[in-house]
């Protein structure tokens, strides 16, 4: 079976399209692709994780920065609008007027002085002064100190000339040209009743308590903020090295004019930087930009945002390292889940391949079982064909068996028919003497006589039938099974059937007959038929002997019951077993068939008994012995 269910898997393999090709050289290609598949899907992995990664990370980067800047574009706002107001409602102060109008007038003066201090104690921390229309300031709130502004012409400062100039309120960022603080300064014209401009009230607010706020411990180290003038100029600035830095070095011709002017005393150096372009997922006002700064290159995100009101400008830069570190974190994350793709795939990829294998496994064993199945179908139609065939042939050898036993028996019969004629001749003639001699009697009224040879007669008739009975049982066929038999009974018979012949006369029968029944499992027919035989083969081997004799013994062996049939004979030739062969004799034709003995022990091991033959140990003869198995008389 199994040699030609590989023979047909072969055959299919053969059938595939890779015909010729073996299993390993298909397998290295195919181990090649999926080793290249892997490396291309790690790589597009871990390109996506370093793009998602620098996105992910700029946008987070220009989110925190912009809402920096946020945060301090409204504090600038609320600083702003806190101040811008104040100057106006300075300026609507008649007392100022009065002293612009009158600036001889020291009581004037003092007045609007103290005025100006009371109003610079209300505002908080700020400088509050007046000038004339020549810039001169003729009173403000630091009077009678030394570095008081009173007596110093601003009429340079934008504040004071755009304010003359435009009639409104103006907002100046410069540097104190006395205190060289940074200021922002807020001016208003002061008019007279009719609107005419009489002067200008400036307000000075210092700045580096703004700067101050900007210090949050929370916000990450690597952010600086730079607020930045019209001309580029950094004024305001996290970072002190990054104070009064120009941040546009290329600015238009009035631009050095203005910033010296502003920012007296300053050499204003330049800031050297690159733009290195604006990633893709970044907003407008972002660009990628890195310093040069004492050696050193830094790359920053650069952030910046108009403020309010003035042309100023906020920028925050943030350093681009954590950009870096995030970027890391996805290059983790994306090698994390390619390893979980990876590991699921290859899971999945086993269990496929061991559910195929299961299936491919089952159908075999499907495949096999039926195979079984029909093979286990045909040999049991095999077997039951046998078991018939047998059970035909064992019917058939049965009834040849009874149609030998038959044939023996009567072939015993005619060996018989002799002696029988002799054994019924005798009483026959002895029964026409009485009848005859009793006719005789009658006719001389002698009643005691005739009643006298009648009786004679009636035994020997008697005789007769007994004798006839004896055959008649013998030739009858055995039908039915084998039931429980005393075995003396068909000892007592064949030796009635044997006795009768004239060939036993003058032989010494010894049968010591035992008192009680030897049950044992048999039938009375066929071991009777068996006695005969071995009785009729011992009167055959005495004949011619001096002083014939047979005896018949009986004792227990076991479970059996063992009957010993022994004569004094010629005994048996060289080969013993020869003789229960079927047709061996060493008589003549008309003497005997060769059949009695072999037939005899199949009778026996059919009842489950067993018949053996040898010679007498003890002195010339033959001994036969029968076994049969003992059984209780119930049974
Ligand atoms: P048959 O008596 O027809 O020859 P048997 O089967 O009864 O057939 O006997 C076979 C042979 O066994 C006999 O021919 C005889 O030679 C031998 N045999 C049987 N019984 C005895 C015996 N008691 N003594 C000597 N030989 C015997």
């Amino acid at each position: 079976m199994a040699a030609v269910r590989q023979g047909g898997w072969r055959k299919g393999q053969l059938s595939c399209p890779f015909a010729g090709a073996s299993l390993e050289a298909l397998a290295e290609p195919v181990h090649m692709l999926y080793r290249i598949s892997v490396v291309v899907v790690l790589m597009v992995t871990l390109l996506l994780s370093w793009v998602l990664g620098g996105w992910f990370g700029y946008r987070q980067l220009e989110q925190d920065s912009v809402q920096e800047a946020f945060r301090y574009r409204q504090l600038v706002a609320n600083e702003l609008n806190r101040y811008l107001p104040v100057p106006e409602l300075v300026a609507e102060h008649p007392l100022l007027a009065e002293a612009l109008k009158h600036p001889d007038d020291p009581v004037t003066l003092l007045r609007a002085n103290e005025q100006m201090q009371r109003m610079a104690i209300i505002v908080g921390g700020s400088d509050i002064y007046l000038m004339d229309l020549s810039g001169l300031t003729i009173a403000a709130n630091n009077f009678g100190q030394p570095n008081t502004f009173v007596g110093n012409n601003y009429a340079f400062r934008p504040y004071f000339s755009d304010a003359v100039k435009t009639g409104e309120s103006v907002v100046y960022f410069a540097l104190g040209i006395m205190s060289l603080e940074r200021g922002l300064y807020f001016s208003h014209p002061v008019r007279d009743e009719r609107g005419k401009i009489l002067g200008v009230v400036a307000v000075k607010v210092l700045v580096h308590e703004l700067e101050s706020q900007w210090h949050r411990p929370d916000f990450r180290r690597q952010a600086d903020m730079v607020v930045i003038d019209g001309d580029g100029i950094s004024f305001l600035a996290s970072n002190t090295g990054w104070l009064y830095r120009d941040f546009l070095p290329e600015g238009d011709d009035g631009k050095s004019a203005r910033v010296q002017q502003r920012y007296p005393e300053r050499d204003l150096r330049p800031m050297e930087f690159g733009i290195q372009g604006k990633p893709w997922v970044l907003s407008e006002q972002s660009s990628r930009i890195r310093m040069y700064e004492q050696g050193e290159e830094r790359d920053y995100l650069a952030v910046s945002t108009d403020l309010p009101r003035l042309d100023w400008q906020l920028m925050v830069f943030a350093e681009t390292r954590q950009v870096a570190w995030t970027r890391a974190g996805f290059l983790l994350g994306g090698g994390a889940v390619f390893l979980a793709g990876f590991l699921t795939w290859l899971y999945l990829r086993e269990r496929y391949r061991r559910e195929r294998e299961l299936a491919l496994r089952g159908e075999q064993l499907e495949r096999r079982v039926a195979q079984r199945t029909a093979d286990l179908k045909r040999s049991n139609d095999q077997l039951l064909g046998e078991i018939q065939e047998r059970e035909r042939t064992q019917t058939e050898l049965r009834e040849t068996q009874q149609e030998l036993i038959q044939a023996a028996k009567l072939a015993v019969l005619g060996q018989m028919s002799a002696g029988l004629n002799h054994e019924l001749n005798q009483p026959l003639t002895a029964i026409q003497a009485y009848a005859r001699n009793s006719r005789k009697f009658l006719e001389r009224g002698d009643a005691d006589m005739v009643d006298a040879n009648l009786q004679e007669m009636v035994i020997l008739c008697d005789k007769m039938a007994e004798l006839i009975r004896q055959f008649k049982v013998f030739a009858r066929k055995s039908e039915g099974p084998p039931s429980v038999v005393d075995l003396r009974l068909p000892v007592d018979a064949a030796l009635k059937i044997i006795t009768a012949q004239n060939a036993s006369e003058g032989i010494t029968i010894r049968w010591q007959r035992p008192g009680s029944a030897l049950m044992c499992h048999g039938d009375l027919i066929r071991v009777e038929q068996v006695l005969v035989n071995l009785l009729a083969n011992a009167v055959q081997a005495v004949e011619g002997q001096e002083q014939p004799e047979i005896e018949i013994l009986m004792t227990e062996e076991g479970d059996y019951w063992r009957c010993l049939v022994r004569d004094n004979g010629h005994g048996l030739p060289g080969n013993t077993e020869r003789v229960f062969e079927p047709f061996f004799t060493t008589r003549s034709v008309k003497q005997g068939l060769g059949l009695g003995l072999s037939i005899s022990r199949q009778i026996v091991e059919a009842l489950g008994g067993s018949l053996t033959g040898h010679n007498r140990a003890d002195g010339p003869g033959a001994e036969f012995v029968l076994k049969l198995k003992q059984r209780r008389a119930e049974e």
